[in-house]
């Protein structure tokens, strides 16, 4: 196929990903249905070993969603009123919702301009006695920058809560060793939202810990806080995970490297190729999943028009930093406090980055884009 043929390239192709899984994802879903094992049961265990095998970390906990794991992280460590969590601005929205639903302040840090991750120069002067963590978040893919940020919190007796909702996979060598995303900080809090590198059909989600602690309170947390039925020792929340999405998740995983490789590949290329944006950067000691492909550019409106003109899909994470959110007015920032947040926020676009992108349509999109 020539790029003549082409005329639209989705941002994401959830149907081409299906396809050639669809016999093995409807007999996992058949099998949950002869069991009516719906609650918990083998399809959730068999989820959660091969993620915590997969990711090298010593518990795995599946819960209802990404932002369930935040939650239930921040409820299990015991964080909540009078308590703050730094984090950073250029996130989803739930990283900094998490921390207000437990009744904690979330605290803004600016960004690293190039990877759009926490600037880990500018957390320890917003360490107050208050201070109950760090939230880093592994952005588009790539793991934020850990050793420092581990350090710090080791100074100060902060927990680190990994949101690692995008960067399942993702590695970063700390002390020369290659570790994967959510196995750094005290838990790791994945999604598998149908966008993200490891989807299910639905909502879903996870949280890692090599502490066996933690572990046992997540678990208790996410049924009620009950270890013996219908006797509380805390106040949880119903924060478990579907099984008929764990059974699909468990035949998505054994993919989810060659998926990751495919990313990887189109965005090599993407980088070799356009000449009229900002491409991503990989820091150095990185392995990114590109879960999204970003580019920036301070005309970046036009070049949306430019790609909706050629039908090319594409998306702004994020339009609106978080420190200027309605909902957050009442920690008192303003327009001007986090520069470089505020800048990305103007400047990003993210492009078509799924690993079943033919090379022809990714040739479709560097057409359009070197030609704005
Ligand atoms: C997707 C996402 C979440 C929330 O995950 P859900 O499963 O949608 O609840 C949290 N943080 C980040 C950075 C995300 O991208």
């Amino acid at each position: 196929m020539t790029t003549d043929t082409i005329t639209n390239v989705p941002l994401l192709d959830l149907q081409a990903q299906y396809e050639p899984i669809k016999d093995d994802v409807l007999a996992a879903i058949t099998e949950v249905f002869q069991s009516k094992q719906f609650i918990q049961g083998p399809k959730v265990v068999a989820l959660e070993t091969m993620i915590k095998d997969y990711c090298g970390a010593t518990h795995a906990i599946g819960v209802s969603s990404g932002t369930d794991a935040l939650i239930v992280s921040l409820m299990a460590m015991g964080i909540g009123h009078g308590d703050e969590v730094i984090t950073t601005p250029f996130t989803f929205f739930a990283t900094a919702g998490s921390i207000h639903r437990v009744g904690a302040k979330p605290v803004f840090v600016d960004i690293d301009p190039d990877t759009y991750n926490l600037n880990v120069a500018h957390i320890e002067s917003k360490i107050t006695p208050n201070t109950k963590a760090i939230m880093p978040v592994h952005l588009f893919g790539q793991m934020a920058d850990m050793a420092p940020i581990m350090a710090l919190a080791k100074a100060h007796n902060l927990y680190v809560i990994e949101d690692a909702a995008q960067a399942i996979g993702a590695k970063q060598q700390v002390n020369g060793e290659w570790q994967s995303a959510g196995t750094l900080g005290d838990v790791g809090c994945f999604s598998f939202f149908p966008s993200k590198n490891l989807g299910c059909c639905g909502d879903g989600g996870l949280v890692t810990t090599n502490d066996d602690a933690l572990a046992e309170k997540i678990r208790l947390f996410r049924t009620h806080g009950a270890k013996q039925k219908y006797y509380h020792e805390f106040v949880g929340g119903n924060f478990r995970l579907d099984p008929m999405q764990a059974a699909i998740l468990c035949v998505k995983l054994p993919h989810l490297n060659q998926q990751h490789d495919g990313r990887r590949a189109h965005a090599d290329a993407y980088n070799a190729a356009l000449t009229t944006v900002k491409t991503p950067v990989e820091a150095k000691g990185n392995w990114m999943i590109y879960n999204q492909y970003t580019v920036r550019t301070s005309r970046r409106d036009a070049l949306i028009d430019h790609l909706n003109d050629r039908n090319i899909g594409n998306a702004v994470y994020y339009p609106l930093s978080l420190h200027l959110q309605d909902c957050f007015s009442y920690l008192g920032y303003s327009s001007g406090d986090f520069p470089e947040a505020e800048a990305a926020s103007k400047e990003v676009v993210s492009l078509p980055v799924y690993s079943e992108l033919s090379d022809a349509q990714r040739q479709y999109v560097v057409d359009a884009i070197n030609a704005f």
